[in-house]
């Protein structure tokens, strides 16, 4: 067994702003959070150590390093959340609402949440570039590291410059989550899984995949990361044999009143056959809808994804992924029979709902289209906007005169 963090001294974090460390050399700004679920600390423990090293002033970075603490609340109490979930609400119409209602009437993550985005407006307006945004996750049960974000090809070259596996369609089936709401702000936006909660072993990894990361996001030359060897080693050998490419193909959503169990032992990462036993709720037992590997199966109380299922993305089909992608094949597509472009709503699909067959979804899902909905009728697929650099900034010496 490995140590745990309950061996570890007392973890506190009562502000915001965990540390800002502003580099040598211009570059852009890279904002890392962690606790946004606050019994998740392991990302801002390993940020505190990446902040101590860069602190002792010998690493020539470039640009300005942010830590933010997420849900002060939760993480003071060892919460997932205490009211609401603070990764969830960052739709548009979510923040419309919140910011048209009175504070005075704020639940506990309706205050983080205000806070949060001032402080993520005031990194905008400080920044002429889009941010570079790493949200630091743990598990509840054990896991492989991996990383997420919306399918993007900006995002993908960040993360596949990691040694650990990227899992694309996990933001796109979660759905208004803090990396989601970047990512439609024009920002470089990811997130990472480093394994279970309260495991020592997960601070370490977390400390190796910010080091990789900050050399992905040119914070860093990759030469010039302290140890860079041994965090490498460490992550690829955390990551086992996997794919460094997987899409999910399922997600079991949880109700609150289902009753959900998982069945005891499963880890993600489990390769599992189409119709194995995988959990109960009160409907009766629940099978794998689809072979492929299972993903944070849910063995903690709160929480709305019971587990997921993904696939390897094969190597040719990546590279199929990104040609089509560069050579905007995607202009091409509501030509097709039955498909048709959305005048409102830009990067969404209309389809008839007899021709939205399992072939179209993986046809649309080549140039990024991993969110599906039925409107009616009709069936909606929509992807994260590729080529916006982002909503208008100030330039940085804006009101500065
Ligand atoms: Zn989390």
């Amino acid at each position: 067994m490995s140590e745990t963090l309950s061996a570890s001294p007392p973890l506190r974090f009562d502000e915001r702003i965990v540390g800002v460390h502003e580099g040598v050399r211009p570059g852009r700004t890279h904002v890392i959070m962690g606790g946004v679920h606050g019994n998740e600390p392991a990302g801002l423990l390993a940020a505190r150590r990446v902040l101590d090293v860069l602190g002792q002033g010998h690493l020539p970075v470039a640009g300005r390093i942010v830590v933010l603490a997420g849900n002060l609340g939760a993480l003071a109490h060892d919460r997932r959340f205490l009211s609401t979930d603070l990764n969830r609400g960052w739709r548009e119409p979510d923040l419309a609402r919140l910011l048209a209602a009175d504070p005075s009437h704020d639940g506990p993550e309706d205050r983080e949440r205000r806070d949060l985005l001032e402080h993520l407006a005031n990194l905008e307006a400080s920044s002429d570039e889009p941010l570079l945004f790493l949200d630091l996750h743990t598990t509840s049960g054990p896991s492989a590291p991996f990383m997420a974000a919306s399918d993007t090809l900006r995002n993908r070259e960040v993360m596949l410059s990691l040694p650990i596996p990227v899992l694309l369609g996990l933001e796109e089936a979660i759905g208004g989550t803090l990396m989601g709401f970047l990512s439609d702000r024009g920002h470089v936006s990811m997130a990472i899984e480093a394994g279970q909660h309260d495991r020592a072993e997960t601070v370490d990894r977390h400390e190796s995949a910010l080091w990789m990361w900050l050399a992905a996001a040119r914070a860093l030359s990759p030469g010039d990361i302290p140890d860079g060897a041994r965090h490498v080693s460490r992550l690829a050998a955390a990551s086992r044999d996997l794919p460094l490419l997987m899409e999910i193909v399922y997600r079991h959503a949880v109700a609150p009143d289902d009753e959900f169990v998982m069945d005891p032992g499963w880890e993600s990462f489990q390769d599992v056959e189409a119709g194995r036993r995988l959990a109960v709720d009160r409907t009766g037992p629940i099978e794998a809808p689809a072979g492929g590997f299972l993903l944070m199966p849910l063995y903690q109380a709160q929480g709305d994804d019971g587990f997921f299922i993904s696939r390897s993305v094969r190597r040719h089909q990546r590279r199929l992924q990104e040609v089509v992608r560069r050579l905007r094949l995607d202009l091409l597509l509501p030509l097709l029979p039955g498909l048709r472009g959305d005048a409102e709503r830009p990067d969404h699909l209309v389809a008839d709902a007899s021709t939205a067959d399992g072939r179209l979804a993986g046809l649309l899902r080549l140039f990024g289209y991993r969110s599906r909905w039925v409107e009616g009728e009709r069936v909606i697929f929509a992807r994260r906007r590729p080529n916006f650099r982002g909503v208008k900034r100030r330039r940085p010496d804006d009101g500065r005169r």
